[in-house]
């Protein structure tokens, strides 16, 4: 096991206080922080090959075009993908998951047609398929969840008919952490002839992902939740979707030939590219992926299953604290209410103490109102954590229980 405390040097930010309090942050789940590679590269990039790209001739211009280019290799291989043409740059998780659902519904979906979703999806893998329904006059399913916070994967299986278009369903849950076996599920639609869309966005700073393995036909995820900027995210498509499927938007890049009568498109992973990348983006994004490489995804994965462990253990003691949900397979996230207090007491209360964490319905009100709960207070890890934040975290919410009670 490697020793992770070396790691937490990598982090300025985490040096921060917070109201003279050293920082404690567990909300790693809404956002990372950057490790200082991905602060230099951003740094190099302005300061030495500053470039539009794909467009110039010029040498900065080529730099930065092979920069971005490598950064598709890198995304491709870390979630290891047959191709890098497979790889389309978006804003994040939101932007990858609006993409499939407009694209596939205008190439797929048709009147009386079935989407599935889970009940436990954030917004971002409900409205925009909602949305891609209203407009198709589909029906959207929802595959429904136990007390402990699972899927019903009976209820999956009945599910899925000769109307079902495509499954979009979460890797991790960011409410209950919970990690669904997202390759049976996969297995299960694709024996129905139906694809799958995996949301990755709280799988990927978190668990080793193989898309190959996995035979997703879609996984969407955002860069900024693992240690790379905001603005950058990934979809992975199969070849054969992204091929068949219109185009997103129109503009520069993603065109072969324009002219007034007619307009071809350029090929993957082009295609759904338009206008000027997010290059900084892609190369801060590659340069964090570099980073979590070389410690090893699943040294990463290891080390927060301890952490998780203990964490519970420890919450476990104080008076009144319950967790919602509690999954078989848990990665990166604990959600837990104190008696009927209001988590957004709680997470005030756990912030003036230094400790931040996220309180509220997490953008999954469905899920929130399954539990029939105002929202839940959510204490989310990284790799940068140790034993110290969940002790200190332990300790200030026994104050605030105490306080509240
Ligand atoms: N899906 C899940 C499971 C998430 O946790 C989030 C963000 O918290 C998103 C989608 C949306 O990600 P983004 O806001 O980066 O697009």
């Amino acid at each position: 096991m490697k020793d992770f405390s070396q790691y937490r040097e990598d982090f300025p930010l985490l040096k921060t206080k917070v109201y003279d309090k050293p920082l404690i942050y567990l909300d790693n789940g809404a956002t990372t922080q950057k490790p200082q590679c991905v602060l230099d590269k951003l740094n190099e990039i302005y300061t030495l090959y500053n470039a539009n790209i794909h467009r110039g001739v010029h040498h900065l211009s080529q730099i930065a075009t092979m920069a971005h280019e490598d950064a598709r290799k890198t995304v491709a291989d870390f979630i290891h993908a047959k191709s890098s043409t497979e790889i389309t740059f978006t804003r994040g998780t939101t932007e990858s998951i609006n993409l499939t659902a407009f694209c596939f519904g205008e190439r797929y979906v048709n009147e009386g047609d079935e989407i599935i979703v889970s009940h436990m999806e954030h917004h971002s893998n409900i409205v925009p398929w909602q949305l891609m329904c209203e407009r198709k006059m589909a029906t959207l399913k929802v595959i429904p969840i136990t007390p402990d916070g699972e899927l019903d994967l009976d209820a999956f299986k009945n599910m899925l008919n000769e109307k079902t278009r495509i499954v979009a369903v979460t890797h991790v849950s960011n409410v209950l952490g919970t990690v669904n076996p997202v390759k049976e599920i996969i297995h299960w639609a694709h024996l129905n002839g139906t694809p799958v869309l995996v949301d990755g966005a709280q799988a990927i700073p978190h668990l080793p992902v193989n898309v190959q393995d996995l035979d997703a036909d879609f996984y969407a995820f955002s860069g900024h939740k693992i240690y790379a900027p905001t603005g950058i995210g990934v979809l992975y498509g199969k070849a054969k979707w992204l091929e068949e499927m219109p185009p997103y938007q129109g503009g520069g890049e993603m065109i072969e030939h324009v002219s007034f009568e007619k307009t071809t498109f350029n090929e993957l992973p082009y295609k759904y590219e338009a206008g000027t990348p997010n290059y900084e983006g892609s190369i801060a994004l590659a340069e964090a992926l570099h980073y979590v490489s070389a410690i090893g995804m699943e040294q990463i994965a290891q080390h927060e299953q301890e952490l998780i462990q203990y964490a519970m253990e420890q919450m476990a003691c104080i008076p009144n604290l319950r967790f919602i949900g509690m999954p078989k397979h848990r990665s990166g996230v604990i959600s837990f209410l104190i008696g009927n207090e209001h988590p957004y007491d709680v997470g005030m209360l756990l912030d003036k103490l230094g400790v931040a964490v996220r309180t509220g319905h997490h953008c999954a009100q469905p899920l929130i109102e399954y539990y029939n709960i105002p929202g839940t207070v959510r204490v989310s890890l990284a790799l940068y954590n140790n034993k110290e934040d969940i002790d200190q975290f332990v300790l200030a919410l026994n104050r605030v229980a105490n306080m509240l009670l």
